[in-house]
């Protein structure tokens, strides 16, 4: 019997006992190819020797100093390299670590209150962010988070947030619409909502630059960020930006924003940062966010035992060295080509999937009941769990999501491969996914 309280108490899961490669191997020797890299976590694959060796290296000489007193070198080294690299215009900002995406998302909120607070404007209350969408599973980034099924069972003891909607291309594009003036409609729905609210009772407006798990890597339409930006400085109301999933290359470029040719004023990042060698997040504030604390209080209004902790900062570091000395972001790029490719090739024409969309090597195949009418199966037969299953027993692991009760979005499987897949492993899983998806629909 398992003492693990598990995310399923009923099922019985392999034990892995080794990664190798873009591989898990469990106690059986059983082979995974894991095209998900969990969710979105293993950017360098399961067995990286560079980062172990700076992990053991690291634990060898300082593991752990509280920082109410001193800082450490890898995490001064890891802020400064982060700072170096941000999408411009994110200025001489600061960097503070956590342990997962979830208390940086909640960094992130109580640093956007403690700004305003330092800036003498403590009315702005008000959180906007966007349906369907996922932050988090503790409470202030489950608030935050516009996903109806997980806020549902702990929805009396939310604090209150604001939602407009994801700008969703494949269902909320007008026929006819061009991109840019979707994009515009949808950006404008953040004006309306501050307005409504009040401009200066609105703190801050939080989207991912590329949506992961609530949508599966859907982009946004060109020119949508620019308009947010604009809207937000119009009135005073912080960008935070979510890349916890999206972020550390896994769409092409370090930070999904810079994409975009924006800079947020709070970003979060987490999965990619340790890529599954540790468990680290971090929130980079801007130089405009730093500031009003330098010249208010002075101090973060924020603490946890475990932050900036030596060993994981040691582990993100390396993994940064490595993407940067072997190219990865490249080879995201490249080996991201040859996987759309693919999906579009195999999948394109499917009479179950209604669209392929995605950037870098972050892509996503929804799945419809009916393609011409855009109808998403109905929940309760349970086509993303049957979907996993197919791949799993196929021996691969990708991220099926269900679709919404209310028939908003349908069914995807997320992909999110190693950076350091071979050619051979993204053909793999294209020819997978197409007999898992014709099997399971
Ligand atoms: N934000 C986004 C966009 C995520 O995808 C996730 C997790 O999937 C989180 C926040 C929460 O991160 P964690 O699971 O590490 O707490």
């Amino acid at each position: 019997m398992s003492h693990v309280l598990r995310r399923s108490l009923t099922a019985t899961q392999p034990v892995i006992v080794k990664g190798e490669g873009s591989y898990l191997i469990d106690k059986d020797g059983t082979r995974y190819l894991d095209a998900c890299g969990g969710a979105a976590v293993s950017s360098l694959g399961h067995d990286n020797k560079a980062v172990r060796d700076a992990v053991a290296a690291q634990m060898a000489t300082l593991s752990y100093a509280h920082t109410g007193l001193f800082t450490n070198e890898p995490a001064e080294e890891l802020a400064s390299y982060l700072i170096a690299r941000a999408p411009k215009g994110t200025g001489q900002g600061r960097v503070m670590y956590l342990g997962s995406g979830s208390e940086a998302m909640e960094a992130a909120l109580k640093l956007a209150r403690q700004y305003h607070l330092e800036n003498g404007q403590p009315d702005r209350v008000h959180l906007i962010a966007r349906a369907p969408s996922y932050h988090g599973n503790t409470l202030g980034a489950l608030a935050v988070g516009g996903h109806a099924g997980r806020r549902a069972p702990f929805a009396p003891m939310l604090i209150n947030a604001h939602h407009i909607d994801a700008a969703y291309g494949y269902r909320l594009q007008r026929d006819g619409e061009s991109e840019e003036d979707f994009a515009l409609r949808m950006a404008n729905q953040l004006e309306d909502r501050i307005q409504t609210l009040g401009p200066k009772t609105v703190a801050a407006f939080i989207a991912e630059p590329v949506v992961g798990a609530s949508l599966g890597s859907q982009p946004a339409p060109k020119g949508y960020f620019k308009r947010i930006r604009e809207i937000c400085d119009q009135h005073g109301v912080l960008y935070i930006a979510d890349e916890v999933m999206c972020g550390m290359g896994r769409t092409g470029s370090l930070f999904a924003l810079e994409q975009e040719g924006i800079a947020a004023d709070i970003t979060t990042m987490a999965k990619g940062l340790g890529a599954g060698y540790m468990p680290i997040a971090a929130v980079m504030a801007s130089q405009k966010v730093v500031k009003a604390i330098e010249d208010g209080t002075g101090r973060l209004w924020n603490g946890h035992t475990y932050m900036s902790h030596a060993v994981a900062c040691a582990g993100a570091l390396a993994v940064m060295n490595e993407i940067d000395s072997r190219d990865l972001l490249s080879r995201v790029r490249t080996l991201g080509e040859r996987l759309e490719a693919g999906l579009r090739s195999a999948l394109g024409q499917h009479a179950h999937v209604g669209d392929i969309r995605g950037r870098g090597l972050f892509w996503t195949a929804e799945v419809v009941k009916d393609r011409d009418t855009k109808q998403p199966f109905d929940v309760k037969e349970n086509i993303a769990g049957a979907m996993h299953m197919t791949a799993l027993a196929k021996g691969v692991i990708t991220y099926p999501s269900q679709g919404c009760a209310d028939g908003t979005h349908g069914d995807h499987v997320l992909l999110a491969p190693c950076f350091t897949s071979t050619e051979e492993e993204i053909d793999q899983i294209v020819a997978v996914l197409a007999e898992t998806i014709s099997e399971a629909t």
